[in-house]
């Protein structure tokens, strides 16, 4: 007999984006179980651009510390440099001073932080596998699923054993990553660009390689050559730690054949001492999926959205969405989400996804435009003016691929079924500013409350309603309305009035993800219609 198992939610796939929404959930209280064909072990690097929402939420989930002492020291520059060779010209250097250590910006309580998956995922899993409700198989791969009415039933390979399970969940959500056979089995498309470029990732070990070039210390090196396939070097741990990428399709079409100890000498690490600990190839492309629902599966992560790398945006959307889907499930599953919340997930992310997809492809497009001169690399007064051109172009225009605060902080729910609009315009979506708002839609600005406590704390379990003054008794009625609708919510008395300027009205509304859903001077003489509407019940 097949063995089942009964579970409210069901991940497919413990990526980043698997593994937050499991946090995300367990921190709810909600059970949920993650199925993932690996053994979880991490031994070669993708992401390591962790944006500021991103430790928002790590910050929620009490892993923020974490993060930040696995990745880079916090002393160490988060600086991009732009060579010829290591041992050649310098072209260009971006400094970015809000990023990395442990002190706030004045828009967020975390900065960006550099931590590779090596260690962002195995501290997402710990977390995870802390809580009670969550559920943790790894080397158990889905294999096929059923709609029901009333639930999905998918069949699980343990790949120890060899035997198959069922898994019969109210919901699943596809976390599988960009080669999701769930999107596959839907027939849902992905719509963009495909195939814009190829490449191999190197996971280099070479012990402070800054003491071999007299570049200094950088996070992010870019190498300009002229003619030939495009190269980077990223850090990792701040150590000894890189990933040299390195762009070609001869080399994507033959990992096993690449000449890694030939192309790090051509960038001018003949000297360094490195050893090559794996190769791995990668495509990238610029797609967003047609769907992010159908009936009770949901798709989040990778297997909604693939972009580019330039700008670090992929798993930092993927968190975006765990976050949007966590509370939306957890009131699905309590009785106090209405019919049309669970469909605000797709209205509300899609177009985030399309937004950051987008965004990432005009970097792309921006570096490919910057042909360099043919002279770059020449030790002479044409192949100076020529790095001096070059140089400025970069200062000119790549901060938006290093400094993506706009793109992490400044996005917004619009429209979206859930919130109540006010008619107010936008502030301007840039990728590297974030203009602070309430707006409807809009994350709920960071201010401190007191000695190390943001306003954002106040946010994620049931609704928050912040009012600053005093507190009219309309604001009982609210209370009591949200009350009989069953639907979390609190009334937090803000008396600080930099942060009462700070949030533009008298009533903020923030829903469990940080979001505003509704803003007024005056309380809405129907509350009823408020809640029903913020709770997609409307
Ligand atoms: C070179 C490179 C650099 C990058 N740098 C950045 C960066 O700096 N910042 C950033 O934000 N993003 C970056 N990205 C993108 C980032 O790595 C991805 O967006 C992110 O890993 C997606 O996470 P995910 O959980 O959605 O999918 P994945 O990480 O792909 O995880 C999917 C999981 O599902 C599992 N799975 C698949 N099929 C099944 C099945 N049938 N049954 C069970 N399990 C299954 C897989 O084994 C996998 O563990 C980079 C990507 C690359 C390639």
């Amino acid at each position: 007999m097949v063995a089942r198992l009964e579970i409210p939610v069901l991940i497919v796939g413990a990526g980043p984006v698997g593994l937050a929404l499991a946090v995300d959930l367990g921190w709810r209280g909600v059970s949920c179980c993650v199925v993932e064909e690996t053994d979880g072990v991490i031994d070669h690097p993708r992401a390591t651009a962790i944006n500021a929402r991103t430790m928002e939420f790590c910050r929620r989930w009490e892993v923020a510390s974490a993060v930040k002492k696995a990745g880079t020291p916090p002393d160490f520059p988060h600086t991009v440099l732009f060579l010829t060779r290591l041992d050649g010209f310098e072209i260009a250097r971006i400094e970015r001073p809000g990023h990395g250590g442990g002190d706030a910006t004045p828009t967020s309580p975390e900065r960006p932080q550099r931590c590779n998956q090596l260690w962002l995922d195995p501290i997402l899993r710990d977390r995870a596998a802390g809580f009670a409700s969550v559920t943790l198989a790894y080397r158990s791969r889905f294999e096929s699923l059923i709609q029901h009415e009333d639930r999905v039933e998918a069949t699980i390979l343990d790949l120890a054993s060899g035997e198959r399970r069922i898994v019969s969940a109210q919901y699943l959500v596809d976390c599988s990553g960009s080669h999701s056979p769930i999107r596959h089995a839907f027939g849902i498309a992905m719509n963009g660009t495909p195939g814009i470029d190829y490449n191999v990732s190197i996971f280099v070990r070479a012990p402070e390689m800054w003491r071999h070039h007299d570049k200094g210390k950088a996070a992010l090196i870019h190498f300009i050559t002229g003619a030939g396939p495009r190269r980077s070097l990223v850090l990792l741990d701040g150590r000894e730690l890189w990933r040299f990428g390195v762009t070609g399709k001869e080399f994507y079409d033959d990992p096993d054949g690449v000449d890694c100890a030939r192309l790090f000498d051509e960038i001018g690490g003949a000297a360094i001492p490195r050893q090559f600990l794996s190769v791995r190839r990668w495509s990238a492309r610029d797609v967003v999926a047609d769907r992010y629902r159908v009936g009770r599966v949901f798709l989040a992560g990778d297997a909604a959205h693939i972009n580019h790398p330039d700008g670090g945006f992929g798993l930092n959307t993927g968190m975006g969405d765990a976050v949007d889907l966590g509370w939306k499930l957890e009131a699905a599953l309590a009785r106090w989400g209405g019919a049309s919340l669970l469909d605000s997930y797709e209205t509300e992310r899609r177009p985030i996804g399309m937004r950051n997809v987008r965004q990432a492809a005009e970097n792309l497009q921006i570096k490919k435009a910057r042909e360099p001169e043919p002279g770059i690399a020449e030790a002479s007064e044409a192949g100076a003016a020529a790095r001096r051109r070059l140089g400025d172009r970069i200062r000119r225009d790549s901060l938006r691929n290093y400094v993506t605060d706009g793109t992490a902080l400044g996005y917004g729910y619009d429209p979206s079924p859930i919130c109540w609009p006010d008619g107010t315009p936008a502030p301007p979506d840039t990728i590297t500013q974030y203009v602070p708002t309430t707006r409807p839609g809009s994350r709920a600005p960071h201010a401190w409350l007191g000695e190390g406590r943001s306003t954002l704390d106040l946010f994620g379990k049931g609704f928050a309603l912040l009012g600053f003054g005093d507190l009219p008794p309309e604001t009982a009625t609210l209370a009591a309305a949200f009350a009989h609708r069953g639907v979390p919510m609190r009334v937090v008395p803000v008396a600080d009035p930099v942060i009462a300027s700070l949030y533009e009205r008298r009533f903020v509304l923030v829903r469990p993800d940080g979001h505003v859903a509704w803003r007024g001077d005056a309380l809405p003489d129907d509350p009823i219609a408020l809640v029903d509407r913020v709770r997609g019940a409307a």
